[in-house]
């Protein structure tokens, strides 16, 4: 088959199109036709060689997978050929240690990000993923465009519903709105009954995030204290709950928007910088900080319905052929898509310009 393959990190040139031997299934494998693969800064901290932690090169990149089952290994009880799928962002997880028994499978100490570890990845005409981490799409639902449900909406659902647990009427700040999670947590949050406030130093996204579900949009320039306009925004209270895709380059501005009593979910850290901060600033205002990982199966169930319904929608840009895999990384790294951007290892580029 041919897939994207990185050998060492780099800049774009060490993503290459290579042939590699097809998927072959081991028992709980699932052989998934791969419809489309969403373009993740995940991927690019990968490549980049950013993120070091949980990866093994050669790899074949890309968590974010939607596609038609071609063939499924000897144990696999819930899936069979012909079936429209999609995946959670892990490949392995053990399903017996305390966090796969108890809805915490991606803190399983022996799950393996798919596009991190080897050459099992979405940027490819195949990929082989246990059952485990293996969602059915629903009738009616676009096959190509919920690759991004797991990533892009259901770490989102997770925040919002789960960790966060919003409530009807709290005012929801969304950092880096513009963003491929920020455009999907205005519609959760939304979704979910809150005041949503989008911030964003993209002037050209304000509509996208009005469409979305954004309340309010906060324009500001890049590394100017925000915080005085979501004072302003929510009569000098702040806002009950951040979901922060930014961290570190706007942390004393985010931290200032927060009401007495707010929880800070932490999603996206952008840049790999520390920060000086006295924790004395959260806890005398009676504020937390939160952490949310990646998408339990469950929650990309429940995300999957959400879309059936057409409660939430998954924003896709822009779509590349496998062979254009390198200009989608530079437009995701340079900020030009909104939403999330799809490789589509069957279409050719001419296919996907008409
Ligand atoms: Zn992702
Ligand atoms: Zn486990």
């Amino acid at each position: 088959m041919k897939a994207i393959v990185v050998r060492q990190p780099g800049g774009v040139e060490v993503m290459n199109l290579e042939t590699v031997p097809d998927p072959q299934p081991k028992a709980r494998d699932v052989v998934i036709q791969v419809e489309a693969c969403g373009v993740c800064m995940h991927d690019v901290a990968v490549r980049d060689g950013t993120l070091r932690r949980g990866v093994q090169m050669p790899n074949i990149l890309g968590h974010e997978i939607s596609g038609t089952v071609v063939a499924v290994g000897s144990d696999v009880k819930r899936f069979r050929a012909g079936q429209r799928v999609t995946t959670v962002q892990r490949y392995h997880i053990c399903g017996a240690c305390r966090f796969c028994r108890s809805g915490y499978e991606p803190l399983c100490a022996e799950k393996k990000f798919t596009g991190d570890w080897g050459m099992v990845g979405g940027y490819a005409e195949y990929v082989a993923i246990e059952d485990d981490n293996i969602a059915e799409v629903p009738d009616g639902v676009p096959l190509a465009e919920v690759a991004i449900a797991a990533c892009a909406i259901g770490t989102i659902f997770n925040a919002v519903r789960d960790v966060g647990k919003v409530q009807v009427g709290e005012a929801v700040l969304v950092t880096g709105a513009g963003g491929g999670l920020g455009v999907h947590a205005l519609q959760v949050a939304n979704a979910f009954g809150a005041y949503v406030i989008a911030q964003t130093s993209s002037p050209q996204k304000v509509a996208i995030m009005k469409a979305n579900g954004a309340h309010e949009v906060i324009v500001h320039a890049r590394g100017e204290d925000f915080s005085p306009q979501v004072m302003a925004a929510t009569k000098g209270l702040g806002v009950d709950v951040i979901i922060d895709n930014v961290g570190t380059p706007q942390f004393t501005p985010t931290r200032k928007s927060l009401a007495k009593l707010g929880r800070w979910l932490m999603i996206g850290q952008l840049t790999g910088d520390f920060v000086p901060f006295n924790p004395a600033q959260l806890f005398l205002r009676g504020q937390s900080m939160l952490s949310v990982t990646s998408t339990t199966r469950a929650q990309l169930e429940d995300v999957l319905k959400l879309v059936q319904r057409n409660i939430l929608r998954p924003v896709v840009d822009k779509s590349f052929a496998l062979d254009d895999a390198r200009t989608a990384h530079q437009l995701v790294e340079s900020g030009q898509v909104t939403g999330r951007a799809l490789i589509r290892p069957w279409q050719s580029a001419a296919s996907l310009a008409a």
